[in-house]
């Protein structure tokens, strides 16, 4: 095996990963012909301008966010979630995931009829056909909008509530962070701690590192969503540091969306020396063109991981992820017991 071979090969979990943000090309094409919906063309390569973001990267969070409009519209069906959540394991599979956590905003999906639970129930469907079919754990997280009233956050939490240990593992908050600071969703995230729902906060990616502080101390978070701005404030450091908050970065996403302003300024190797706790996760695979083996294939490359370093982010996932001690421990094992690295 080569070097990328062992990469792809080694067992993974991927903490951070869109559901609506891994649908391929194919998968859109077969959606759009089963629902009779256009599409502007039907050659895979094609489709990427509308889906991708292309080398050049984009502009900001808000630019990134705008894909997504384009593959929702073929999400509204139950057949449709159960569907993509199965082929979002099938795609973590081909790259040695063992345990996946998949989120998704309930209320994105109800142009059609559907309720939250609905949508919860779909994908939790697809995830456990996915489970059975290709022997990746998969679990699946709620998100939050944060362009959402407080009302149609709290059915997402409520609706959560009934999932949770059923296949839903975690509530999130997502969206545009810089017009939305986390400070505004107090009410809905004590609703999720009320009913001891985990909770992971997407912050410190398009905003400073205050929203880092406000989810973690005021919102219940138990793991941020990226984190890259953290280093702007030494006490949002210590406070990730003592407490082990595990940070979600998603390298590839995290460049094209400006919350750093290229490679050489990633701070994943100042976070690791500060003793953080990293994982390292793919955030919208088809959206960032990437999976879990490239993005550690450009962590080895552009900041010369080593392999026993690349098997210690993983860990880190292990404990990281929103499981029971003892699915962690099974993880544990496989991951210790790959011997090609
Ligand atoms: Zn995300």
């Amino acid at each position: 095996m080569d070097a990328l071979q062992t990469l792809s090969a080694l067992p993974k979990v991927d903490l951070h990963v869109h559901l609506d943000g891994s649908v391929s090309p194919e998968s859109l094409i077969a959606l759009a012909r089963y629902q009779g919906i256009p599409l502007p063309t039907y050659d895979p390569p094609q489709l990427h301008p509308y889906m991708q973001i292309g080398e050049q990267g984009c502009g900001s969070l808000v630019e990134y966010l705008a894909k997504f409009d384009f593959v929702l519209p073929f999400l509204q069906t139950a057949d449709a979630l159960a569907y993509v959540a199965t082929e979002t394991v099938r795609q973590a599979a081909e790259h040695g995931a063992k345990y996946i956590e998949v989120r998704f905003a309930p209320q994105l999906h109800r142009e059609r009829g559907l309720s939250a639970d609905d949508a919860i129930r779909h994908v939790i469907r697809g995830l456990k056909l996915g489970e059975r079919q290709f022997g990746v754990m998969a679990r699946a997280i709620a998100i939050c909008m944060r362009h959402h009233d407080g009302e149609a956050n709290l059915e997402v939490v409520e609706a959560a509530s009934r999932y949770c240990g059923h296949g839903l593992v975690a509530v999130d908050l997502a969206g545009n962070e810089a017009a939305y600071p986390a400070s505004l969703f107090r009410d809905v995230f004590a609703r999720a701690q009320g009913y001891g729902i985990p909770i992971t906060i997407h912050a410190g990616e398009a905003a400073g590192p205050d929203n880092i502080a406000e989810a973690v101390e005021r919102l219940g978070a138990a793991r941020i969503g990226h984190g890259v701005r953290a280093r702007e404030d030494d006490e949002v450091l210590a406070l990730l540091r003592d407490r082990r908050i595990p940070l979600e970065l998603c390298p590839t996403s995290n460049i094209q969306t400006r919350a750093v302003s290229g490679w050489s300024d990633y701070p994943i190797r100042d976070y690791v020396e500060q003793g953080l706790l990293l994982t390292v996760n793919t955030d919208n695979p088809s959206v960032s063109g990437t999976n879990l083996t490239n993005e550690y294939r450009v962590l080895a490359e552009r900041f010369e991981f080593t392999p026993q370093e690349i098997k210690g982010f993983i860990l880190n996932g292990v404990e990281a992820a929103f499981l029971r001690e003892h699915e962690k421990e099974q993880l544990r094992r496989e991951i210790l017991e790959f011997g090609a690295l």
